[in-house]
C-alpha cells in the first residue's frame, strides 16, 4: 500500500498516512484526514514526497 505525505497547514507537522488509492481519493474530497499533532482538518497531501512501495528487488 502506498504512503502517502500529509502536511498541516496550521502547525506544518509533516506525517504519513498509509492508504489505499481509493481511501486516499476520498480523504482528499472529504477532507477528513486530521493532523495527528494539532488535530486540525487543515491538511494538504504532499504529492511530491508521494513514495511508491515497489515489489522490485534491486
Ligand atoms: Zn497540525
Amino acid at each position: 500500500m502506498p504512503t502517502y505525505e500529509y502536511r498541516c497547514l496550521r502547525c506544518k507537522k509533516v506525517f504519513d498516512m498509509v492508504l489505499s488509492i481509493a481511501e486516499h481519493e476520498r480523504l482528499k474530497k472529504k477532507r477528513t484526514s486530521k493532523c495527528p499533532k494539532c488535530g486540525s482538518s487543515r491538511v494538504e497531501p504532499q504529492i511530491a514526497n508521494f513514495l511508491v512501495q515497489t515489489s522490485k528487488k534491486s
